[in-house]
């Protein structure tokens, strides 16, 4: 059974200070989290988690992460902005963007901040745009299907991002030319991955192509960023990544392939958002009403411009009717939020105990992902985070949007002047 980091007690206080929705972090379960991974890697010396900012773009939370060691992973200009306002400085940022506009290369340069190449043609965009730093990293893309155990667990043939492989052996030799000391390299080959074996069998594609592309260039590798995509149990029968298994996992491939080749001073990263945040947030919603048509529905005050995985993916998030838990799930609902959106479902034909309207209601695993897809479509407003502290008070970290803030971009004078 799941259950919530936050007792129904403790949770009904909570919303006293705060209308739901909201969604919620546990600062406990963030640190400990984050530490079990650091141990997992600690036979790397130069270990470092780079926390993907896209998963969760709050600084409260960021903070949290840099007190526990960890630097950041940023995709675009704004990710940037916020990592430095939190004091990430130099090699503590990461940047892993595509498609990526001129201000974004500047800035990044700019910060210091390690620059991972999605292509072998922004080799010269970069210089042209930002200059070529000394240290750079460049995304493979193996192609393929990605197998593990005879299951094909995602397609990088697909995928749109990272160099070939023959590209990656060019770009290494034209990124000397020009002046580049140190090299990594970065893939990302499968997301939300429960298996224990995907890192590892990830790690060993990396380090044979490491191996490879120093015999053939010279170069100095000196990190191989794992990056994202270990993933949570959203399901209450699936069971958690064994962390401590994948960074042995990881360890005997470094061991049987990097430290023969004379390589075992690589360092490696990870850039793990849904790992390190996933289960730490809920989002907390009120049932507002129930309707009886061809089947039941339970309507909550949050909508899926509050948490889009459901609707985007279909992806299960398990609610938890708080003060229900022990209750039998002997009826079966469809969970919904406001949206003018048929798609705007929580749950479907969910198996849960009876709801009443006001039920406090839990989404669980909304830590990543979550509050970061958010959006405005119907005009819903983005809400509050709150932070549940180690000391089991409440913090307001970012505050619920205000009709003020989305209508921020727009000039009503022309029809408020008469
Ligand atoms: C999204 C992303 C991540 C984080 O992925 P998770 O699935 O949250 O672990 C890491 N690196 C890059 C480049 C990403 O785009």
């Amino acid at each position: 059974m799941k259950k919530t980091f936050v007792s129904y007690e403790k949770l009904k206080e909570i919303v006293k200070d705060y209308p739901t929705p909201f969604h919620l972090y546990d600062e406990k379960g963030i640190r400990e989290n984050v530490r079990h991974l650091q141990e997992a890697f600690s036979w790397n010396k130069g270990y470092k988690e780079y926390f993907a900012v896209k998963a969760t773009p709050t600084p409260a939370i960021l903070q949290i992460l840099k007190e526990e060691g960890c630097g950041v992973d940023c995709s675009s200009y704004t990710e940037l902005i916020m990592s430095d306002k939190v004091g990430f400085k130099n090699d503590d940022i990461m940047f892993t963007s595509n498609v990526t506009p001129k201000e974004d290369f500047v800035l990044a340069r700019s910060l210091n901040a390690t620059i991972t190449l999605d292509d072998i043609t922004h080799i010269n965009f970069l210089e042209e745009t930002a200059g070529i730093p000394e240290t750079i990293s460049c995304r493979f893309n193996p192609g393929g299907d990605f197998v593990i155990n005879n299951a094909i667990m995602d397609t990088p043939q697909d995928a749109k991002y990272g160099f070939t492989r023959e590209q990656m052996t060019e770009g290494f030799k034209t990124l000397i030319s020009k002046g580049v000391k140190h090299f990594g390299i970065h893939a990302f080959l499968a997301s939300n991955t429960i298996a224990n074996e995907y890192y590892p069998a990830l790690a060993r594609i990396l380090f044979e192509t490491a191996v490879e592309l120093q015999r053939e260039t010279g170069a100095h590798i000196q990190f191989i960023n794992l990056s994202g995509g270990v993933g949570i149990p959203y399901l209450p029968d699936q069971d958690a990544t064994n962390i401590y298994e994948v960074g042995q996992g990881v360890k005997k491939a470094f061991d049987e392939i990097l430290v023969p080749a004379g390589m075992g001073d690589v360092s490696i990263f990870t850039e793990l958002g849904r790992f390190v945040l996933g289960p730490f947030g809920h989002l907390v919603s009120t049932v507002l009403h129930e309707k009886h048509t061809h089947k039941e529905y339970i309507g909550l005050d949050a909508c899926a411009a509050n948490l889009m995985r459901p609707a985007m993916y279909g992806a299960y998030h398990h609610i938890t009717v708080m003060g229900k838990e022990n209750e039998p799930d002997d009826h079966i609902y469809d969970v919904t939020g406001g949206l003018c959106e048929n798609n705007d479902k929580f749950a479907v034909d969910r198996k849960l105990p009876k709801i009443d309207i006001g039920d406090l209601v839990v989404l669980h695993d909304t830590g990543a992902h979550g509050f970061a897809m958010g959006y405005n479509y119907n005009g819903k407003l983005r809400s509050a985070e709150i932070l549940l502290k180690e000391d089991g008070t409440t913090e307001l970290i970012r505050r619920a949007e205000t009709p003020d803030d989305y209508f921020a971009t727009l000039d009503f004078s022309k029809w408020s002047k008469k």
